[in-house]
């Protein structure tokens, strides 16, 4: 494996366990829609990385579009705020839609996202979050039929997710030095 970030306190998901997650979960979602022709929909930023490489592990035919909402700003806490930056180009009436999302915390963003995605209309609407935070005591405001990971309740980064835009290009997830976000 290729040298850890100096920022990164340690790797809690590897490059191999990350192809297993979406190579498994591939596999379900092309044994469940198969003559569906799914509509992934994906949360920018952060699951475009994720939805790369779910797309890739699909093997029946499917299409993407993407969402841009902010939530996080450039913090490490949700504001709870969630703000549609792009919205989607296709027609979600009448098709059965996947949301990929990169990490599922509260699920504030998935509960409004998935919400508004109701409201067009969809033949069905499932979630696959690549991974969610295990919070103790605390279940999230969704609950997504695809999980790929379970993380610990730590601040993570990498594989799509940032830190004030950065390290979403490390190939693993890991858990972020405390001192990189309060320096
Ligand atoms: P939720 O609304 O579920 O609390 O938060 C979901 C969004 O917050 C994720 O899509 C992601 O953008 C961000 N987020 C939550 N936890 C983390 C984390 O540990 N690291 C990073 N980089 N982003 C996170």
């Amino acid at each position: 494996m290729a040298e850890v970030h100096p920022d990164v306190e340690s790797v809690v998901l590897s490059e191999e366990d990350i192809r297993l997650i979406v190579s498994s979960m591939g596999r379900r979602i092309s044994e469940d829609y198969a003559d569906k022709n799914p509509l992934i929909v994906a949360v920018l930023r952060g699951a475009f990385v994720f939805t790369a490489d779910l797309m890739r592990a699909i093997t029946v035919p499917c299409s993407v579009d993407f969402m841009a909402v902010s939530s996080y700003g450039d913090g490490i806490k949700s504001s709870g705020v969630v703000r549609i930056v792009k919205d989607l180009d296709t027609k979600v009436e009448g098709r059965h839609v996947i949301v990929a999302e990169d990490i599922l915390d509260s699920g504030l963003t998935l509960s409004y996202l998935v919400k508004l995605l109701r409201s067009r209309k969809p033949a069905s609407i499932e979630i696959a979050a690549f991974s969610v935070k295990d919070i103790p005591n605390h279940a999230p405001a969704v609950t997504p039929r695809y999980v790929g990971a379970h993380v610990p309740d730590a601040f993570v980064v990498g594989y799509g997710l940032d830190y004030a835009e950065r390290y979403r290009n490390l190939p693993y997830v890991g858990i972020l030095k405390s001192e990189v976000y309060s320096r």
